[in-house]
Formats: C-alpha cells, structure tokens, sequence
C-alpha cells in the first residue's frame, strides 16, 4: 500500500517550490512512467517529478530523505533490465527535460552536459569541430547521457574505443542524503580512490548525476564499413576470430542471424545478402594507409571463413545502409514475434559456436525462438527470446530460457550483464557469480552512500538486507566487520 502520508508531504514541498505542472500525482499520467525498456515488469510511481535542473534533483532528493522515501531516477526510459522501474511509494524523477549542452571544449577534448542530454547530440554537436563521443548505444538516438553513465553503457564501437567509464571525466551528483559533490576530475589522472569509477554502472543506486563532463574524440581520418554473408553463425564466428587473432582492432564487429536478419529486412528492407545464415558488419577507423591494410586483411579473413559475399560501403550513404539493418534489429523483432526479451549477456569470443548452439537447443526444448544480434568483437550477446503472450505458458517459458541463457554464459566463463545493467531484472542472478561475501562487500559500498537505502531500491542486489532493508540471509558479521575494517549499517 502507497505511504501516503510521506509522499503527500513530499508533492506538498515540491508544489510549493517548483513551476506548476513539474510535479505529476494524477495516476492515469503517473501510468506513463510505469516502465522503461523491459516492457514486462510495470510499477506506477507514487509521483511523478520533472527535473529541469540540478536544484530541482537536490530538492527533490532532500525532501525523500526527509520523508525517507525511496527515488529513482529515469532518463529516456530505455533501459532493458528495469533499472528505472519506479517504486510504488516512491518519486521518479525524471531527468530527460534537463538537456543542455553547456561547453564544449574541442581543444581540451571534453564537453559539460547536463544529464538528460541525449548520447548522439553530443556528436552531433561537436562532429563540425572535428570530434565525437565514442559510446554508441543502438538506443542513441533517444538514450541519455544520465543512463549511460548509469548504466556503463557500451555500443557498436565500444570494442575499440571503451565503455562509457572511459569517456566520462567528472560527474556532478546529488548524493543519496541530499549533498552535492563532484566525483572525478578533468585532469588525466586524480590521487585517492576512484569514486567516479565506482559511480560509473551504478544503476542509480549511489545517487544522480546532474552533470557530466565527459571525453571527445577526434573524428578518425578514414572509416571503412562492409558487410560480409555467411552460411551461418559459425562461420562469421571463426572469421571474428581470425580478425582479431590476427592483431586488428576493428572499430566495430556486429554479427546478426537468420532470425535476425529476417526481422530487419522486414522492417527496413535492408537487402542483406540472400540466403546468409549469418552476417557481419565489420568497421574498421583511424590513419587512411593503416585502414586501407586492415580493410583488405579483414576481407580475406572473411572470405577464408566462408563468407559469400562481401559489400564495401563506397560512401557514407551505403555505410549508413548497411548499419540500418543492425540498428534497427531489436525494434525490428517485433515484425516477426508480438513479444520478446532482450537479453544480455557475456561470453569468451572463442565461446560462440558452441554457445549459440546450446542457445538454439535449450530455446528449441522449451518452445520458444531465439534471435541474435549483438556485439561480436567482445562477446557480447543480445539473445532475442521470441514468445507469444497470448499462448499460455510461453511467457514463462521464455523468461525461463532468457535465465537459462545466463547460466550458459557463466558456464562458459562469462557474465550475466555486458551493457544492459542488473536492474530489476537480473537482480536474482547476481548469487551465481558472486559470493554472499562480495555482494555484502558491494553492499557495504552502497551503504556508505546511501545509509537510508532510498536511492532506487530492489536494483541490483538480490536480497537488500543492509541499510535497515528487509533482514536477510547473514547470520554472522562480514567478514570486513569482523576486521574491524567496516561497518554493515
Ligand atoms: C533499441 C535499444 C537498443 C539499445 N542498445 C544498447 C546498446 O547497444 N548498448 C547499451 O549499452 N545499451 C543499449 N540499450 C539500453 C539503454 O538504451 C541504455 O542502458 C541507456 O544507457 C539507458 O539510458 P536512458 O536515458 O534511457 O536511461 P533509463 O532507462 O531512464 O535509466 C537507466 C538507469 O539509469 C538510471 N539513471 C538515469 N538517469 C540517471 C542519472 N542522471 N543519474 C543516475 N542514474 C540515472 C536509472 O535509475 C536506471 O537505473 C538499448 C536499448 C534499446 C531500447
């Protein structure tokens, strides 16, 4: 049941400070925030905040904790693993109005945003300078830049150049107890711990940036994209492997399959090669003479693997062909299932074969269809579970193959999340690859944060049993207690 003693004196305090409209309590529009990408998991918030500024954060931020009631915070709502999805007798406070580019420095390699700045505005902005910013979501058209540092947000071009972490300088964050504090700073290298590190794919639970300074890079002088066809998966496997055996880091290596590519030319008619059980979308960046040599060592590998057919973007119109297909897949699913999962998980690139064939028999066993496309220079997968809602039975069936998924990823030397987060979603997994002790450990972290346990609780950790939440499974001290080395709130 909805607090509503607390959550009314905190839309009381709001109202009182901030423009009419920017505090939303009526529940038909409260329903519009009542999930972010992982469609299937749905809670309404208690209210609803439009943040426009980092005062706005901060306020809404104190008046929870003076209430102690739970926050989180949304950007674009993107997200797959349910990091946004609201608490039921909680604030969402929703940064996506917050936007402004507010300097760009090329020289210096860096731009200040605010946190609801949308990922390719950035470049947008500074690709006239001669820069860009490297994290690609395929979701950067609409994503934040808040969510990508929240999330550690990865893309396309992430093999070469690096995950969010990388990219981001100092963040601006209004704390879990209401301060404000930068983490980070714009000098190459800072003494002491690394906080903005451990802020960095913290799915909001250590507080909300409202400013990030992050790193641009300069536009590379020559890009080559093509697109190569395979028989199957197999193939366009072992030709990633000899790409990068041999010494080449491409920009970016996606591979999609047959289901996949299905998807994407029913929607946006790609015109893949025909018959192609598998294909790559191969870029390679950097001096003209060096892409030039690894465009045609990259070609020949593909066609010693087996590929088919080999395209060359000849321009950028072409390249921006061959990367619709791609960029459109996970939307594009739904031309061909009324539902699906998108997973996401990590295996060792060598993994693929055999773990796409175990992917493809345990889907097959509980009756459900697996579709993939993902990023194959570094084995991150993005398995598409295909189900019908409608069919009894085959949403549990496909929840359980998308968990199953995970324990084949781990059996394999993997990780149960590559870009996506843990969110609400795979909160239940983290005891399979980490120890009580270092889930307590992280716990600890969290703790020293957010003593309240209000910054987006149920995110992340299995079974909150710190920071006063629901008593859990300990029953002697951590092992860093027992030091003397830390307290467990
Ligand atoms: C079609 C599609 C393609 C995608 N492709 C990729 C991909 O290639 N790579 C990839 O990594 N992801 C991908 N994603 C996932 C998603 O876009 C990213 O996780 C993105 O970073 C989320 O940004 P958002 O603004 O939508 O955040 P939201 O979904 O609103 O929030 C995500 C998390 O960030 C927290 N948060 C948001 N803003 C802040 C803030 N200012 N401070 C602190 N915490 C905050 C939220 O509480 C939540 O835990 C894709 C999603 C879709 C729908």
């Amino acid at each position: 049941m909805p607090q509503a003693a607390p959550i009314a004196a905190v839309a009381a305090r709001l109202r009182s400070a901030l423009p009419t409209g920017a505090v939303i309590d009526d529940p038909t529009q409260l329903a519009t925030y009542d999930c972010d990408g992982l469609l299937h998991y749905r809670v309404s918030p208690a209210l609803v905040v439009l943040a426009k500024s980092a005062d706005d954060v901060q306020l809404a931020v104190r008046a929870c904790v003076e209430h102690d009631v739970p926050f989180v915070a949304r950007g674009s709502g993107t997200g797959l693993s349910g990091g946004a999805l609201p608490h039921a007798d909680g604030v969402l406070i929703v940064m996506s109005g917050f936007r402004e580019i507010r300097a760009v420095s090329p020289r210096d390699q860096r731009a200040v945003v605010d946190p609801g700045v949308i990922n390719l505005a950035v470049s947008q902005r500074t690709r006239p300078d001669g820069y860009y910013f490297a994290p690609d979501p395929s979701s950067q058209q609409i994503c934040t830049i808040g969510g990508n540092v929240a999330e550690n947000s990865g893309g396309a071009h992430c093999l070469k150049y690096g995950f969010t972490a990388t990219h981001v300088l100092s963040a601006e964050v209004v704390t879990p107890d209401g301060e404000r504090t930068m983490l980070g700073t714009t000098a190459p290298d800072a003494p002491g711990y690394d906080v903005l590190g451990a802020f960095v794919g913290s799915e909001g639970t250590l507080g909300i940036a409202t400013e990030v300074t992050v790193r641009l890079l300069r536009n590379p002088q020559s890009v080559q994209t093509f697109l190569a066809g395979f028989a199957d998966c197999n193939a366009a496997g072992a030709a990633v492997s000899a790409i990068i055996g041999a010494g080449i880091v491409p920009a970016a290596i996606e591979m999609m399959d047959a289901l996949a590519i299905e998807a994407a030319e029913a929607a946006v008619s790609c015109n893949y090669p025909p018959g192609a059980g598998g294909v790559l979308v191969v870029e390679l960046d950097g001096p003209e003479h060096e892409v030039e040599a690894e465009l045609a060592a990259a070609e020949h590998h593909c066609r010693e693997a087996g590929a088919f057919e080999i395209r060359v973007a000849a321009n950028d119109t072409e390249r921006q062909a061959i990367w619709r297909g791609r960029k459109s897949a996970f939307a594009a699913v739904g031309r061909i299932s009324p539902d699906y999962i998108v997973q996401d998980g990590v295996i060792p690139r060598t993994a693929l074969p055999e773990v796409l064939r175990q992917m493809g028999e345990l889907a097959a066993e509980r009756g459900v269809r697996v579709a993939n496309v993902f990023h194959a220079g570094d084995g991150n997968l993005h398995p598409l579970v295909l189900f019908d809602e409608q069919v009894p039975g085959q949403g549990d069936a496909a929840e359980d193959a998308s968990g199953a998924i995970l324990d084949l990823c781990l059996a394999h030397g993997g990780s149960i999340t590559g870009e996506h987060g843990v969110g609400s979603d795979k909160a239940k997994h983290m005891p399979k690859m980490f120890t009580e002790d270092d889930l307590d450990t992280m716990q600890l972290v969290r703790c020293a944060f957010d003593p309240q346990g209000i910054s987006n609780p149920g995110k992340v950790f299995p079974t909150p049993r710190l920071c006063g939440e629901v008593p859990g499974k300990r029953k002697a001290a951590h092992p860093a207690q027992q030091a003397g080395l830390g307290e467990v709130f």
